[in-house]
């Protein structure tokens, strides 16, 4: 989707700081980061919401990419969080399916 920021990142279209990346999946450091540490986590393949992604075994790739994201971040041994932005209230900005991936310090819980 040409008017989609993250299709023209997973283009190429739009530079970003690539931390994983294999065949359906791309991590990049989000431009404004919430923790020392933060990926940005998408399906190559425009998908709206999690909602709109019905494909369990797709889910479950994407969230198998995220704990590789984890592990390319150095992160896997002091811990991270894997966060996904839901509609409204949730604050889902971009609409195209990411997950955050926040490490490097302690996060507190519950977000604020
Ligand atoms: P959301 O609020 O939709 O869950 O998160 C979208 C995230 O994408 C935000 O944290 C925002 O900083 C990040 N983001 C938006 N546009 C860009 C961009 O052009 N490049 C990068 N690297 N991150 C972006
Ligand atoms: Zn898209």
């Amino acid at each position: 989707m040409s008017d989609c920021i993250f299709c023209r990142i997973a283009a190429g279209q739009i530079p970003a700081d690539i931390i994983y990346e294999d065949a359906d999946h791309l991590a990049f450091r989000d431009i404004h980061p919430a923790a020392p540490l933060h990926a940005v986590l998408i399906p190559k393949r425009h998908c709206a919401t999690l909602a709109d992604m019905t494909d369990a075994q797709e889910h479950g790739r994407l969230i198998l990419a995220a704990v590789a994201t984890a592990r390319a971040l150095n992160i896997e041994k002091t811990g991270y969080r894997l966060v996904a932005n839901y509609g409204a209230d949730g604050g889902q900005e971009v609409m195209h399916v990411h997950w955050h991936i926040l490490g490097g310090r302690i996060l507190g819980w519950p977000p604020g």
